[in-house]
């Protein structure tokens, strides 16, 4: 079917030529030798040649190219390499200016140039596409424009099945290949309803040469890691089109990647737009016209299908292809677009009920609201997780009479479960009504009634009411506005929509705002105004915190969700998402425990006032507190963080041995009071931590056993550090102290090597220091074998300081040691702390270690911990990049390396890696100086399941990319 003549819109594949005939071409026409290697592509032939200076690219085009057009290509790459800075491939100019050779193959006349070889790497493939991916293909496109905007070359207007303008006689031409009359309807249907929309806009797209492929193919990134793409390759479809259309294509080419759907590929045209400002007429046609790439891509797979069935690259072609079209046709063009406008910033229309519209219900009785949102009170403790919730809270709101209304456009919780790698749909594009009595149901305007499959329809020009759950008592037809349609018993959905368009019941939050092009609130026609649902604007608020508070108090993630609340080991935002919390190590028995909001506010209700008071809490606290500690450690100081609780620690033992020296590990975070900033030295935490500890402080090397100085030799480092403190004391400076934390929380819960601490405590105390353990992080039973960390060494500190996990996130730490110490203290003056083990606080912090005992909490941190461990060191046998995991019970650091043999710390990554992980529903951060440990530290309480949910999304990652 497919003819030569130059109204041909389809290709013919090229002949074939080897490798070594390549070589020869190359050799006799451009006289380079090299070693030919050829590289697939569906129209010209390529050829890499490697020989002695840089690698070049024989590129021997199709037939059916003109010398001219190649010229025209040629040309193009020059402008776009003198005036931009993307890499292209340069034709190599030869004696007569032209960059052109003839050969001929096969008895056919081809054209052959020399170009050169771009290193890097292209997107292909179906992997995720980072934001920072999307938006560099979004400012490629532009620059190419921008670069060509003014090019003008004879070689450059041809006919071409890949110009967007030609795609209704491209795809007549191609349907006939499609024998499934399914799909050929479901391209049809697509196309005609894009190219309306084209049509209304073609005459003001503006024109230019384009690339007319740039995509996911025909781009690389020189720099593997960031797979942010600096370089475009294959002129071959250069061609003056719609601009729009260069834009369209590169969108298409996005849409099939893992992680890329509508929204996220939004971020290419946001970044084309921010450089080559799009018209109106280009942003209503930028997702028609990404239709219409998706329907040729597909179409145009199946013909070279059926003209070679053996062709494996088509046919792999052809799933992605297909997904495009998934993603292209997901929503109504009309969401589309006003989603496009609006993120290019242009103005978009909404649906509005028809104006002077009545009422559907005849006698509107009072109206309650139900409040289904990820903040609604109605959903405490958990509620949201049952499955009959709704309906719970509907017959629970009925009881006072009148009529129940959810409301349209919510985000509801009721339909968000933990652990989906997506975000659920949720929002409502409609609202359920549900009355106490029969009421009768009404027309609000004139229109064309029509029973359906499970209620009715009401047709208005350009709208419909769908009511679900009511059947009519009339028959199909005409009907005025007030008549009687339905008497509603019980619940019925009610929504308002475009009349083309089958809105589903939910949505996701993403689209929420989009959709509203093709659906209208109905609460008007019910109780005659609207209740919205809050709408929180992450991004807004986003920018009030970065005008208000102090820009060094950062937050986590580049676009962070607002949360909402916390339940367990989740999290849940303003949308309704729920993340799985692997951070919150504070949270020690989890995220809004009923048992503790109850005893605090219990009370709150009786008294909150100092410590110079006296009551019982804080005496029962503090026996508690030393009960746990070895025998000896029985005085405790209350305080309100982990902080103030190090600060302590170490005035303390600075008073006590009249000393001022401290020695302290690197690599740690010990809080950011005076003392206790003085011995943080992770340059993670502090860029100049090291360069910039005052002149007592003292540091010894991170006794790192997986890297490090004596990673092979891991009693070392106790070697090396006893050492320094003998130097101290030999110099008349002895240590007062000796500060480390029992496990190397801050590092990623790295183990210290077996008699580490020991040796240390014993070099300290010989010279008459004392040890401070810092157990803020690791401490109060999250390791699961030991209650406190400095257990695990096997050794008993002098001096304890504990917090977090005290309080479950209300302000609480204390310091434990013995009585003597705790009495040199007054040297100088007496302690107190405003808030410091107040009734509340002291409440607190005995309802968690009720907790932490009555929920067996440190068993299952031992026993989910272990689980979680064998299973994340079970993915590092599939992905190299773990290199090992650190820790015990739930503290653990699987530590990211580029290579297990050199142990390159994978910083950059483990940093994309969480932010993927984010969209993916989980909450991980990076720590230690390298920044490349995932600390997975979440609340005690956290079942197996998470602990699934949180590997499988890690592996998703590790196998899709970041
Ligand atoms: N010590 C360690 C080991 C810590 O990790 C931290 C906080 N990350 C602190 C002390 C300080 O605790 P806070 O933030 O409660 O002041």
């Amino acid at each position: 079917m497919v003819t030569h003549d130059e109204d041909a819109v389809v290709q013919a594949p090229p002949p074939a030529v080897t490798p070594q005939e390549a070589a020869a071409i190359a050799r006799e026409l451009f006289a380079v030798d090299g070693e030919a290697r050829s590289l697939g592509s569906n129209q010209d032939l390529n050829f890499v040649l490697r020989g002695a200076g840089e690698p070049t690219l024989l590129k021997i085009a199709n037939p059916d190219t003109t010398a001219a057009e190649l010229e025209a290509q040629s040309r193009a790459a020059r402008i776009v390499g003198d005036t931009t800075s993307i890499r292209v491939p340069l034709a190599r100019e030869l004696t007569d200016g032209g960059t052109v050779r003839p050969v001929e193959v096969a008895g056919q006349t081809m054209h052959a140039r020399l170009l050169d070889f771009l290193e890097g790497r292209t997107l292909s493939g179906s992997g995720y596409l980072p934001p920072r991916s999307v938006r560099a293909m979004g400012r490629l496109a532009a620059d190419f424009d921008i670069a060509l905007a003014d090019f003008a070359d004879p070689g450059a207007e041809r006919a071409s099945q890949w110009d967007l303008r030609r795609t209704p006689s491209v795809m007549a031409e191609l349907l006939p290949s499609i024998d499934d009359p399914a799909l050929r309807a479901r391209l049809e249907t697509a196309l005609s309803a894009a190219w309306r929309a084209v049509e209304g806009v073609a005459d003001d797209l503006p024109l230019q040469v384009i690339h007319g492929d740039l995509t996911d193919d025909n781009v690389v990134a020189g720099d593997a890691r960031t797979r942010i793409p600096d370089g475009v390759i294959d002129l071959g479809d250069l061609n003056r089109s719609w601009r729009v259309g260069e834009l369209a294509i590169t969108l298409s080419s996005l849409l099939h990647h893992d992680g890329v759907d509508l929204v996220a590929a939004l971020e290419a045209a946001r970044a084309y737009h921010d450089r080559a400002r799009l018209t109106a007429a280009e942003a209503d046609a930028v997702w028609p016209l990404v239709v219409a790439r998706a329907v040729v891509l597909v179409a145009s797979a199946h013909h070279v299908l059926r003209t070679d069935p053996g062709n494996d690259y088509a046919a792999e072609n052809l799933v992605h292809e297909q997904a495009i079209l998934e993603a292209a046709t997901a929503v109504p063009l009309a969401v589309a677009g006003r989603l496009v406008r609006t993120a290019l910033g242009f103005p978009a229309r909404v649906l509005a009920l028809p104006s002077g519209h009545g009422s559907l219900v005849r006698d509107a009785a009072a109206a309650t609201t139900l409040d289904l949102s990820a903040a609604s009170p109605l959903l405490d403790e958990g509620r949201w997780l049952a499955p009959d919730i709704e309906a719970t809270l509907t017959a629970a709101a009925l009881r006072d009479g009148g009529i129940v209304l959810t409301r349209f456009g919510e985000a509801r919780l009721t339909r968000s479960r933990p652990h989906s790698l997506d975000a659920p749909a949720n929002v409502a594009t409609g609202v359920d009504v549900t009355v106490d009595a029969p009421t009768d149901l009404v027309a609000p305007w004139d229109g064309d009634l029509a029973a359906t499959a499970d209620g009715w329809e009401l047709r208005a020009p350009g709208l419909q009411l769908r009511v679900t759950g009511s059947d009519p008592v009339r028959g199909d037809g005409p009907i005025r506005r007030g008549a009687t349609i339905a008497s509603l018993r019980g619940t019925a959905r009610v929504a308002v929509s475009a009349a083309d368009v089958d809105p589903p019941a939910f949505v996701t939050a993403a689209l929420r705002d989009a959709w509203r092009a093709a659906i209208a609130d109905p609460t008007p026609l019910l109780i005659g105004e609207e209740r919205p649902s809050p709408d929180e604007d992450a991004a807004e608020l986003l920018a009030r915190r970065a005008a208000t508070l102090a820009g060094v108090q950062e937050h986590y993630f580049d676009a962070p969700p607002v949360i909402a609340r916390g339940w367990r080991e989740h999290l849940v935002d303003t949308d309704g998402r729920v993340y799985l919390d692997t951070l919150n190590n504070v949270t020690s028995i989890g995220h809004a425990h009923p048992r503790l909001v109850e005893a605090i506010a219990a009370q709150w209700r009786l008294i909150n006032t100092n410590s110079r008071f006296h009551y019982p809490a804080i005496v029962e606290f503090a026996e508690r507190l030393a009960a746990l500690l070895p025998d000896g450690l029985d005085r405790v100081f209350l305080v309100n963080s982990g902080s103030e609780a190090v600060d302590l620690a170490l005035r303390l033992a600075q008073a006590h041995t009249g000393r001022p020296d401290i020695v302290a590990l690197r690599e740690a975070y010990h809080g950011w009071t005076y003392l206790a900033d003085a011995v943080s030295t992770s340059v993670a935490d502090n860029p100049h931590a090291l360069a910039t500890r005052p002149p007592w402080v003292h540091t010894v090397a991170a006794p790192n056993t997986y890297r490090g100085a004596h990673s092979d030799d891991p009693s070392a480092y106790a070697r090396d550090a006893v050492t320094e403190v003998d130097r101290l004391a030999a110099e008349g400076t002895p240590p007062g102290a000796f500060i480390a934390e029992s496990i190397a929380g801050n590092s990623g819960g790295i183990v210290f090597p077996d008699g580490y601490l020991s040796a240390v405590y014993a070099a300290v105390r010989s010279h008459g220091g004392v040890a401070v353990a810092d157990e803020v992080q690791v401490g109060y039973g999250r390791l699961g074998e030991w209650f406190w960390g400095f257990e695990q060494q096997g050794v008993v500190p002098d001096i304890v300081a504990v917090a977090k996990a005290m309080g479950n996130g209300h302000p609480l730490g204390a310091v434990i040691t013995s009585r003597e110490i705790a009495e040199s203290y007054r040297t100088s003056g007496y302690f107190f702390s405003s808030a410091g083990g107040s009734p509340v606080s002291s409440v607190a912090g005995m309802t968690v270690l009720d907790v932490i005992r009555d929920e067996h909490l440190q068993e299952n941190a031992r026993d989910v911990g272990a689980y979680l461990k064998g299973r994340i060191e079970q993915l590092a046998q599939r992905h190299p990049l773990i290199g090992t995991v650190h820790g015990f019970g739930l503290y653990l650091g699987p530590e990211l390396v580029r290579d297990p043999a050199t142990r390159e710390p994978a910083g950059e990554e483990a940093a994309a890696i969480s932010e993927r992980l984010r969209l993916l529903g989980v909450i991980a951060q990076p720590t230690g100086d390298h920044g490349n440990v995932l600390k997975i530290k979440p609340p005690l309480c956290i079942t197996r399941e998470s602990a699934d949910a949180l590997v499988d999304a890690l592996d998703r990652v590790l196998t899709t990319g970041w």
